[in-house]
């Protein structure tokens, strides 16, 4: 199933402390993650988030906006693909 990142208005982000949160360094818009299951994998978790706020530097980098729901990587997406 897709795990999206939606795009939170700013009176809506109290209250939110349970979801991820990311929030763009360049112009503030904060994002939550979206689970379809409760995350327990915090790994997979922070994996989504350093992807996100790389989508997040690149939209600024190319001068686009942030888009209101952004899909979001699988686990087997986000797996390195060189050997370490
Ligand atoms: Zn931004």
């Amino acid at each position: 199933m897709p795990v999206s990142a939606r795009r939170l208005r700013k009176q809506n982000r109290t209250g939110l402390e349970s979801q991820l949160i990311i929030v763009c360094p360049e112009c503030g818009e904060g994002f939550s993650i979206v689970s379809e299951v409760p995350c327990s994998d915090t790994a997979l978790a922070e994996s989504r988030g350093a992807w996100l706020l790389q989508q997040f530097i690149w939209d600024h980098i190319q001068e686009s906006k942030h888009r209101g729901s952004i899909r979001l990587p699988s686990a087997d997406e986000l797996k390195p693909r060189q050997i370490r």
